[in-house]
């Protein structure tokens, strides 16, 4: 019983946080979180830094020249208007690589490791604007720190069925954290409240970047064209694409063109 009431208080010391503020979608719901950003970001650089020897050893790094410029120039527009989100996120050691791999897409890993597969850009025939939507969308999951509170739920519900165990974990900050962290990073599966915050922002940081949010719906639309195949790809199995998701970026339109009009 002592345990239980002192693991309590460790989570609620813990707490609950926002890491954003609001911009004008409002994206600043409160969070639970018990890892901190160092110990996600230092997984990440891991994860992203394999994942790369991975793909050079592989003959797939940054094979095409003239799309890596493109999705460097999106990505270079778009970095600085995170400050309307997080301030310190435009000093991120941000990274930014394309992997000439067929498959349809797209990462941003916590602290700013990004990875764009050609398959998506190739195969959707995205415009520069339907690359920053995506972006957006992945850099925002990033900013909201969606990996770390995925990490911690998993630690919070391992808790309730072995409180021993998870307030060892706890109380040392130990191997046992940085494994379930890591496996949360991994296999990232956001929570629809996840993807629907990414939606918003990802539209706002599109349009301050003087991208035409509209592309949000035009993006999606051929997402769901893409889904009809015989195999689902990579990205729309975490990222479902409907026609519900398509009328909630309509309905955010008039919040976000103003802030592209003025960006222009
Ligand atoms: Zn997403």
């Amino acid at each position: 019983m002592s345990r239980t009431i002192a693991l309590l208080g460790l989570l609620t010391l813990a707490g609950c946080e926002t890491t954003t503020s609001g911009g004008a979608v409002g994206a600043d719901r409160s969070q639970l979180m018990l890892v901190s950003s160092g110990e996600l970001d230092q997984m990440a650089a891991q994860s992203y830094a394999k994942l790369l020897a991975d793909a050079a050893h592989a003959g797939k790094l940054n094979r095409d020249a003239a799309m890596l410029k493109r999705v460097r120039a999106v990505a270079s527009r778009i970095e600085p208007q995170t400050a309307v989100f997080r301030r310190d996120a435009p000093a991120w050691k941000w990274e930014v690589n394309v992997l000439a791999d067929p498959q349809l897409n797209a990462f941003c890993m916590p602290g700013g490791k990004i990875a764009f597969y050609a398959g998506l850009i190739d195969q959707l025939h995205l415009s520069d604007s339907e690359i920053a939507i995506v972006m957006g969308h992945e850099i925002s999951h990033a900013l909201r720190e969606h990996s770390r509170e995925q990490a911690s739920q998993a630690i919070a519900a391992q808790a309730t069925i072995g409180i021993g165990a998870a307030l060892l974990g706890l109380g040392q900050g130990s191997a046992d954290l940085a494994g379930t962290g890591y496996q949360a990073l991994l296999a990232t599966r956001f929570s629809r409240t996840d993807e629907a915050e990414a939606d918003r922002m990802g539209l706002e940081l599109a349009a301050r970047a003087g991208y035409d949010p509209h592309a949000g719906v035009t993006l999606w639309q051929k997402m769901i064209a893409a889904n009809g195949g015989a195999h689902q790809p990579e990205f729309l199995s975490s990222h479902p694409a409907d026609e519900n998701r398509v009328r909630e970026i309509e309905a955010l339109l008039p919040a976000v063109m103003p802030l592209y009009q003025a960006a222009r």
